[in-house]
């Protein structure tokens, strides 16, 4: 891992693209059982349907040689009737690929915790924005997000619990930094803590698809990073902010310049087509049901997206430091 990252440092300081994608991400479905407010789906007319599973096959069979397979699209991931196959499809045309996904947690009841352990999985992310549940008081107002019913705080803690002692597969919460959901935050530290959760993943909030969303101001973001990243020590759980990099991430990035994951990542959308990334799902690079994933890295309408990314990616800051609009 360590190595992973020094070499990803490496080229993206020096800017340059590695020969294939390291990271494939792969939107398996775009269906959700969930309806959170922040979710731009609609804003951005996201079919709401599933990958056909052969043409799943497909795909994958073009990205022997990548390292690491995201199965997430916009939505759940655990809806789509094939879900374990395509896991195991992975690993058996790519036995070494690491498998990750992320999940809103309603879903991994027993059975599909079974599954989920006895599987390559290397990492299930959560989303999850705050821990506020009253089991006193169950349907009390909770912030705005991925809500966390009795029932996902049970899921998370059996999932987290049946793990063998290699804790396989790592348990990353991911969460939205709102407004109103700071105290929620601090309480979902100290459950993760508590529970054994490996790290927390804060991310800024996309407000440009979140209408009457607010997200906090940069230095009151940088506050709040402090405060939960405190917390997290008391608890054993190491918290990052996705958006907060160190210098040598900043450096890394050129301070703002360059998109970290332009630089070594693929987004598959849902017909096959390979595109940058999950918010530009739309900008086709080439499609995998007609051409090799090194062709279309290295093809020329991914050059030309890498040469104007600047202007394409200009109100994105998914991954920057800075506020972009
Ligand atoms: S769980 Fe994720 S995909 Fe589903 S509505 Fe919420 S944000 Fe969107
Ligand atoms: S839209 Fe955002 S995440 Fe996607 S490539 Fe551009 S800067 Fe990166």
């Amino acid at each position: 891992m360590i190595k992973d990252r020094t070499i990803k440092f490496l080229r993206c300081l020096f800017n340059t693209p590695s020969k294939i994608p390291v990271e494939a991400q792969i939107e398996i479905t775009n269906k959700c059982n969930f309806t959170c407010p922040m979710c731009p789906r609609e804003i951005m007319d996201v079919p709401l349907t599933n990958m056909d599973f052969g043409l799943f096959k497909e795909v994958v069979r073009k990205l022997a040689g990548i390292k690491d397979f995201i199965l997430t699209g916009w939505g759940e991931p655990l809806l789509h009737p094939n879900f374990f196959e395509m896991v195991d499809f992975v690993s058996s045309i790519n036995p070494k690929a690491r498998i990750r996904f992320t999940t809103n947690g309603s879903l991994l009841n027993k059975d599909v915790r079974k599954k989920i352990l006895s599987s390559n999985i290397e990492q299930v992310s959560l989303s999850i924005d705050g821990y506020s549940y009253d089991a006193h008081n169950p349907l009390s107002p909770q912030h705005n997000g991925h809500t966390e019913s009795k029932n996902i705080i049970e899921n998370i803690k059996a999932l987290a619990s049946e793990r063998n002692s290699n804790r396989r597969p790592a348990i990353v919460f991911q969460s939205t930094v709102q407004n109103n959901n700071i105290k929620g935050l601090k309480n979902l530290v100290e459950f993760a803590g508590k529970n054994g959760i490996d790290r927390m993943n804060l991310v800024r909030l996309d407000v440009r698809n979140a209408t009457g969303l607010k997200r906090p101001s940069i230095s009151e973001e940088g506050e709040i990073y402090r405060e939960l990243k405190n917390a997290g020590r008391d608890f054993n759980l190491p918290v990052f902010f996705i958006n907060r990099q160190g210098i040598l991430l900043q450096m890394a990035g050129h301070f703002d310049r360059l998109c970290f994951r332009t630089i070594d990542h693929v987004y598959i959308n849902i017909n096959g087509d390979v595109t940058p990334c999950c918010i530009l799902r739309k900008m086709k690079t080439g499609s995998l049901l007609k051409d090799d994933i090194g062709e279309i890295w290295q093809g020329k309408i991914f050059k030309k997206f890498r040469a104007n990314q600047l202007k394409v990616c200009k109100d994105c800051d998914a991954l920057k430091k800075r506020h972009h609009h």
